[in-house]
């Protein structure tokens, strides 16, 4: 192929408005400093409802399509978390190219944080995976436009534990309405990803009185979390075909997909993943007629945007709780709605989540 028709061939590729994740996003920024080899794409979908928070990722992609397409739907996926959980943010996420192990500096985050500040505060960035308190700390000084800082420097602190919270109301509010009683004791709950989120939700259960099951590809967290709450190790090769009463996807995305679909045995799944359906419509559906109620990720794991949002509203640790807890009250409404009008979960959620969007839009007009 002659380097013409290559050429011709990636432009007819619409490098970002014709992305798959594409969705009417607002900016997208991309960040290159050749000094610290930082290569960044900062995604903001949506600032009706208010500046675009959401977390920096620090990930080796495969290649830069991967990061974009990433950095949209996450950045998309904000929108909806924050205006589903009445906060007024809109929805933004950064993605750092590259090994946070190996490449990640005080030199490089620093730079990141120029980048952020360049945005004027339309961007508000905060941790997400590949990234720590301290990192945060680190963007911090040069740029107020940065949230999920460690306690001494006047943050909120870890989100985690908080989203686990979340997690634990999500869960307990679908299992009110399946099965008309929001007691979890003797219910058996299978934890996939103990990182985290997933420890402390495993301790919320196992207080509760839950048999629960936890899965992880780390073997040594296995074994610290079970002797620390009693938690059974699942040592199977197939959790999703295991009878369950409740499944709760902890560590990555997609794992509701066209193989996990069918074999899954739960009647409700809740969990803290991000983009826990690998198709939203199709997958959403299927769930629906399977009778499986699905409290949809994006509502149920808003804890962590929770306990930053309050870094920038001035909240004490009671206010972040008694939000964090409202989200047993959403859940309920959702899924009743969703019930009514014979919809999905999902988009039960959503729909809520852009009336919300364009109510602001009318009354900014
Ligand atoms: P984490 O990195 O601390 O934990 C993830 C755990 O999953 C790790 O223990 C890892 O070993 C395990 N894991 C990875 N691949 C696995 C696999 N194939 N099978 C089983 N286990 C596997 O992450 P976290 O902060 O606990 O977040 C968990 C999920 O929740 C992520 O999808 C994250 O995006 C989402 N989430 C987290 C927060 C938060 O406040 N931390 C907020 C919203 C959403």
């Amino acid at each position: 192929m002659s380097i013409h028709s290559n050429l011709a061939q990636i432009i007819n590729q619409d490098p970002v408005f014709g992305q798959i994740s594409f969705d009417d996003h607002e900016q997208v920024v991309f960040c290159n400093d050749k000094d610290t080899g930082l290569k960044a794409i900062i995604s903001i979908h949506n600032t009706v409802l208010g500046p675009a928070l959401g977390g920096t990722r620090m990930w080796n992609y495969d290649n830069e399509w991967s990061a974009l397409n990433d950095a949209l739907r996450l950045s998309r996926g904000m929108t909806f978390k924050s205006a589903i959980t009445g906060l007024n943010l809109g929805g933004g996420k950064a993605v750092i190219i590259g090994d946070a192990k190996t490449q990640k500096t005080p030199e490089l985050m620093r730079r990141f944080g120029e980048f952020v500040h360049s945005l004027s505060g339309k961007y508000i960035t905060a941790e997400d995976v590949g990234m720590t308190t301290a990192d945060m700390d680190t963007v911090r000084e040069v740029t107020p436009y940065v949230t999920g800082i460690s306690e001494e420097k006047g943050g909120a602190g870890n989100p985690s534990p908080i989203t686990a919270y979340g997690v634990f109301m999500g869960m307990k509010a679908a299992a009110k309405f399946k099965y008309g009683s929001d007691e979890l004791e003797d219910k058996v709950i299978y934890v996939e990803g103990i990182g985290n989120v997933g420890e402390t939700l495993v301790e919320y259960l196992t207080q509760e009185g839950a048999k629960v099951f936890i899965a992880d590809i780390n073997r040594e967290r296995l074994e610290q979390v079970s002797s620390k709450y009693g938690a059974h190790v699942y040592n199977g090769s197939d959790l999703y075909s295991e009878p369950m009463d409740i499944y709760a996807p902890c560590a990555l995305g997609a794992t509701i997909n066209n193989t996990t679909i069918n074999k899954l045995q739960a009647s409700i799944i809740a969990g803290a993943a991000n983009n826990q359906l690998a198709d939203e419509n199709v997958h959403g559906m299927l769930l629906q007629q399977r009778g499986i109620v699905y409290a949809p990720d994006f509502l149920i794991n808003a804890g962590g945007i929770i306990n930053v949002f309050a870094e920038l509203e001035g909240y004490d640790r009671n206010e972040i709780m008694r939000k964090t807890e409202n989200i047993y009250t959403t859940t309920i409404e959702i899924l009743n709605r969703a019930q009514e009008n014979n919809l999905t979960t999902h988009v039960a959620a959503l729909q809520i989540a852009k009336a919300r969007i364009d109510a602001r839009r009318q009354e900014n007009r």
